[in-house]
């Protein structure tokens, strides 16, 4: 087996002075501690707006969630960045990006204020809606075999041209539009998605997801080693039971 005390990985944390809501930081605190107890070297960098981005020096790259006025702040300096970050993409860098992140990889947000440019990265477009959609949400996804579980806040409803693949199947909640019964994006290694929470200590199996694809891109195939999963297991389960319950109700 490899020896992983060389591995490192560096997640790139983009502009968290303005696009970290509910809890964002955490998805980077389990991207790193996943790591640290497998013996892998993990690093995060704060990329401000002001930074210029060496993309080749990061291996998952992680954009958060933002209120409407924050994504126009951020938009303005994304253009600066669209083309780098396109290579990243299309050379299989690792993305998360988490509500208004997710937004901000598609075409644009049409906002009742104006429109919110995005980097044109995937074939999405958002527009707002009448009201908010928030509230738990739980998915089914391929990329996990447990349900996703997570929270979502957001005015915007996102949709998906063709070649695009949703991130999950909504079993509880609202997802990308509040009607498609879809949730989230996958293109090549980029998940973005509506689901707060944060996101992966709620879904170990998306972070090791994440962690693997970032560590195969750098060297080569990997097998991660599995770690005890108990708590955050039941913590899923617990969530699964109430909401599924609940909505079994409701029918
Ligand atoms: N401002 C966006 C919306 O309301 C994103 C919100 C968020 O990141 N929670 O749709």
């Amino acid at each position: 087996m490899r020896d992983k005390s060389n591995m490192k990985i560096t997640v790139g944390h983009l502009y968290p002075e303005l696009l970290n809501l509910y809890g964002d930081r955490g998805n980077i605190a389990c991207l790193m501690q996943r790591c640290l107890w497998r013996g892998i070297r993990a690093e995060t960098i704060e990329l401000n707006t002001e930074e210029d981005i060496d993309f080749t020096k990061l291996d998952i790259v992680l954009l958060g969630g933002g209120s409407d006025r924050e994504q126009m702040l951020v938009c303005r300096r994304l253009k600066k960045i669209q083309e780098k970050f396109r290579d990243y993409v299309e050379n299989n860098g690792v993305v998360i990006a988490v509500c208004g992140g997710y937004q901000l990889l598609g075409k644009y947000y049409q906002t009742d204020e104006g429109l919110i440019e995005g980097l044109n990265l995937l074939d999405i477009y958002t527009e707002q809606g009448e009201g908010r959609l928030i509230g738990n949400i739980i998915l089914d996804s391929k990329l996990s075999d447990i349900p996703v579980v997570g929270f979502e806040n957001h005015g915007g409803r996102t949709f998906l041209n063709d070649g695009c693949r949703p991130f999950g199947k909504v079993l509880y909640g609202a997802g990308n539009d509040g009607k498609s019964g879809y949730e989230g994006v996958i293109y090549k290694n980029v998940i973005g998605t509506y689901l707060h929470g944060p996101l992966l200590p709620k879904n170990s199996r998306i972070c090791d997801y994440l962690l693997e694809r970032a560590l195969e891109r750098k060297y080569g195939s990997v097998q991660l080693e599995k770690l005890d999963d108990w708590l955050e297991i039941s913590a899923n389960k617990y969530i699964f039971k109430r909401f599924m319950k609940r909505r079994r109700i409701a029918v």
